[in-house]
């Protein structure tokens, strides 16, 4: 065990008080203290300990090489660069990573995968990913981690701010852990929010999950990923690491209980029944299937000074849209950027971690919106029918709503003018080129 969790052993009963009053005993004062050693407290606490600041990281699941199942784990293009910067862009193609574009499905026809350069999507199940994320942090000097222990308490000084957290650890006992900043990476249910106090905006998800993964799929592409768009389903095929994919669906949750009645049929029944329908029967199913039906979005913008959010626990997105990873990583890299001068400098960056949170949500608002109305799975608006139907017919709009798509630009080049009025003369040339109608169609019409 490293010496700092020695350290803790000696618990030198340093005072704080917890919500309810009682005193505890506490261990020396680490920096930062990270609640959750899945993606985004991973990168959090990798980052913030590659700046000189002593992290701590407390997850409560063990042993270390567990992953998160309810995930389809695509891999966005905005994130390249924050794995890059985790030095894990190449470890994960050495570990299989499938570099890959999408094509989108529409009642228009296919948006073809996007010419996106050197900017591609990676696909790498969790059993693959989490371990080796966590074991590059834990091997991070400067990271003290803790597995097996639950954050139950956070600790506030008379001024209402942050100053630590209480810890049950199955080996350690209980014990209080002060820090300079607590980051809360503990995912959609965020008990560092609950316990901090921080209010949770909540949207509607009008659809749930069914998924499960193949082998062998017949005259597949390795280096296509598809999604259909089919008003209001939605469905996935991911080509990912060791010869496996995932097919995933999003039905409307009117359709739960069939699904909780017959899985595969309801699951086989829609798949095979999509246009250029991957071939499941001529391929070997590797898995069952999993569902998840708890995918509301989920916001939280008004914390305490010493706490910053990272990963779900910030937002949870629709994991329609497959950002939750890629938006967990970059939500960390931004956070360790605008704090780690004022915690090395010794004092707690509150001002630059407030701004860390305003400027994230800035950044993404306009997605989260987009995101926030598809998840109630009505009839698509008409702006979107002329983006989405123009993207199928020129080059140009395909490659802006790929990158929209792709997490790499966001609604000031999808909603600007300019591709506004493209969208709108090529829906125009479009129905100009239309075939006149016979004389027999026209008067059946
Ligand atoms: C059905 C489904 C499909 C998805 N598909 C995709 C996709 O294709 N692409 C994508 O990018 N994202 C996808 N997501 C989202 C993605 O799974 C999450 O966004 C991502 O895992 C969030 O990472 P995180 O580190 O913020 O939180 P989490 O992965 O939720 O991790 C939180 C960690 O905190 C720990 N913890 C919780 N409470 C405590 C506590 N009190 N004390 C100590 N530890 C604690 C937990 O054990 C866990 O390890 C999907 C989600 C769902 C539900």
């Amino acid at each position: 065990m490293k010496a700092s969790v020695a350290m803790l052993h000696q618990k030198t009963h340093q005072s704080s008080v917890n919500r309810s009053g009682a005193h505890q005993k506490s261990a020396p004062k680490t920096q930062v203290v990270v609640v959750g050693a899945s993606v985004s407290g991973c990168a959090a606490a990798m980052l913030f300990a590659r700046q000189g600041i002593p992290v701590t990281v407390i997850e409560k699941r063990h042993p270390k090489d567990f992953y998160k199942p309810i995930c389809t784990h695509y891999i966005q293009p905005c994130s390249l660069n924050a794995w890059r910067e985790l030095d894990l862009y190449e470890p994960l193609l050495e570990a299989g990573a499938v570099k890959n574009t999408i094509g989108i499905w529409t009642k228009w026809g296919w948006i073809p995968k996007a010419d996106l350069g050197d900017v591609h999507a990676m696909n790498m199940r969790r059993v693959t990913l989490d371990p080796l994320l966590r074991a590059k942090m834990i091997n991070t000097p400067g990271v003290t981690y803790l597995d097996g222990a639950r954050c139950s308490a956070v600790q506030f000084d008379s001024s209402g701010a942050v100053v630590g957290v209480t810890v049950e650890s199955g080996t350690l006992g209980s014990f209080e852990l002060p820090c300079t900043l607590l980051v809360g990476a503990d995912g959609r249910e965020s008990a560092v929010a609950e316990l901090a106090g921080v209010p949770t905006e909540e949207s509607p998800n009008q659809r749930f999950s069914c998924f499960t993964f193949f082998r062998n799929i017949p005259n597949e592409s390795r280096s296509t990923s598809r999604m259909w768009m089919l008003e209001p389903y939605i469905a996935y095929q991911f080509p990912n690491d060791d010869g496996t994919t995932l097919i995933a669906l999003m039905p409307t949750k009117d359709r739960i209980a069939d699904f909780k009645a017959d899985r595969a049929a309801c699951f086989r029944q829609i798949v095979k029944a999509l246009p250029d329908a991957p071939d499941i029967d001529g391929a070997e199913q590797i898995a069952d299937y999993l569902m998840n039906t708890k995918n509301s979005m989920l916001l939280r913008r008004k914390l305490p000074r010493g706490l910053a959010l990272v990963g779900d626990a910030f937002m949870t997105t629709d994991p329609l849209h497959g950002f939750g990873i890629s938006w967990g990583i970059i939500s960390a890299s931004e956070l360790v950027r605008r704090a780690a001068p004022g915690l090395l400098a010794g004092h707690r960056p509150d001002r630059e971690v407030a701004a860390y949170h305003q400027a994230r949500y800035a950044e993404v608002k306009g997605h989260f919106k987009i995101m926030a109305d598809m998840a109630l799975a009505k009839p698509m608006p008409v702006m979107q029918q002329m983006l989405f139907s123009a993207a199928t017919r020129d080059p140009e709009m395909s490659a802006i709503v790929q990158r929209f798509l792709a997490g790499t630009s966001g609604t000031s080049e999808l909603l600007s003018l300019r591709t506004l009025l493209r969208a709108f003369t090529t829906t125009v040339r479009h129905s100009l080129r239309r075939p006149p109608l016979m004389a027999s169609e026209s008067s059946n019409a």
